[in-house]
C-alpha cells in the first residue's frame, strides 16, 4: 500500500470544470446549483476519512432531486473524465499520480483507471469530490473497492488518508519445499490499533496480495537461483546469506514493506534456503 498525497484541488474545481463541459444546458445548472451540496458533503468525507470513519456516512441514490445517481454515472463517465473535456485534466492529475504508474492498493500492478473509494452506485454525490478518487490497477478496481463497508474493520485502506508508517508489517514464511515456497502475510507492529490491524489484514485479503506476491517472488527466486549457486561454489551458503542481505539491505531502503523486502528478510533469515534451499529453485 502506497500513500499517495491528496489530489491538489476540490470538489469545486472538478464541478466547475466538468460543468463547463457540458453543453446540456438544464445538466450543466443542475450540477452548478448542487455545489453547496457537494461542499458539505466534501467537508465531511475530510473530517471521517483521517479517522477512519467513511463507513458511518449514509448511502443514498441521489444528490439533489434533479440529479440522480444514474445521472451523476453518466456525468463522471461522459463527461468529466471524457478525453477532451476541461475537466479531463483533473482526472489526469489523479490517474497518473502513482510514481511509476504503480497502483497504491497492491504496489505491483499497473494503473488502469481512476475508481471511486465510496462507490458510485452508494455515494453518488461523492462521484466528482478528488479526494474520493484513486487511482488503481484493473484488478484492484475490479469490485474490490465496491463492498460495501458495514464497520471501520471493513474497509480497505484508502491511499490518500491511510499512512502505514516504516515499521515493517508484510513478512513472508520460506517453507521448506522442493521448489522453495514462499508465503506472505501481514504482522502487525504492536503500535497499530486492532482496528487498523484489521483494516491492513482486510485489505490484503480482498486484494489478493498473498497470491499476486507469492508469484512475484516465485518468479524472482527462478531468477536469482542461478548466481546463488555461483556465489556458493566459491563462498558456500556464508557468501549466499551475505548476498542475500545486501539485496535486503537495498529493497528496504526504498520500501520497507515492499514483497521484494519481506522476501529477501526471509531468505536471509532462513539457515535452510542458505544451505540448501537455493538449490532446489527450478
Ligand atoms: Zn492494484
Amino acid at each position: 500500500m502506497k500513500r499517495l498525497p491528496l489530489p491538489a484541488f476540490e470538489v469545486k474545481d472538478a464541478v466547475e470544470q466538468c460543468a463547463a463541459g457540458i453543453t446540456i444546458v438544464e445538466r450543466s445548472q443542475a450540477l452548478l446549483a448542487a455545489l453547496p451540496t457537494f461542499q458539505a458533503a466534501e467537508a465531511t468525507y475530510k473530517a471521517l476519512a483521517p479517522a477512519g470513519q467513511l463507513f458511518q456516512i449514509p448511502t443514498s441514490d441521489q444528490v439533489t432531486p434533479l440529479l440522480s445517481g444514474d445521472l451523476m454515472g453518466t456525468i463522471y463517465k461522459s463527461h468529466f473524465a471524457r478525453p477532451g473535456a476541461p475537466s479531463r485534466a483533473l482526472y489526469e492529475a489523479i490517474r497518473f499520480a502513482p510514481p511509476y504508474g504503480l497502483c497504491p492498493m497492491c504496489g505491483q500492478r499497473i494503473v488502469a483507471s481512476v475508481d471511486h473509494y465510496l462507490p458510485q452506485s452508494l455515494h453518488p454525490i461523492f462521484n466528482l469530490t478528488p479526494a474520493n478518487l484513486v487511482p488503481a490497477c484493473s484488478d484492484c478496481n475490479k469490485g474490490k473497492l465496491a463492498k460495501f463497508a458495514q464497520c471501520a474493520e471493513e474497509q480497505t485502506l484508502h491511499p490518500y488518508f491511510d499512512d502505514l508508517g516504516n515499521e515493517r508489517w508484510l513478512v513472508v514464511d520460506v517453507r521448506e519445499t522442493a521448489p522453495p515456497s514462499i508465503a506472505y502475510r501481514v504482522r502487525p507492529p504492536a503500535g497499530w490499533s486492532p482496528v487498523l490491524a484489521a483494516r491492513v489484514q482486510h485489505h490484503f485479503k480482498v486484494m489478493g496480495l498473498a497470491e499476486l506476491y507469492a508469484a512475484q517472488a516465485a518468479s524472482e527466486l527462478a531468477d536469482i537461483s542461478f548466481s546463488l549457486g555461483e556465489l556458493a561454489k566459491t563462498g558456500g551458503p556464508a557468501s549466499v546469506r551475505t548476498h542475500l542481505q545486501g539485496e535486503f539491505a537495498s529493497r528496504h531502503a526504498r520500501d520497507a514493506n515492499s514483497w521484494k523486502t519481506a522476501l529477501y528478510e526471509g531468505l536471509c533469515a532462513s539457515d535452510w534456503f542458505c544451505n540448501q534451499g537455493y538449490l532446489l529453485v527450478r
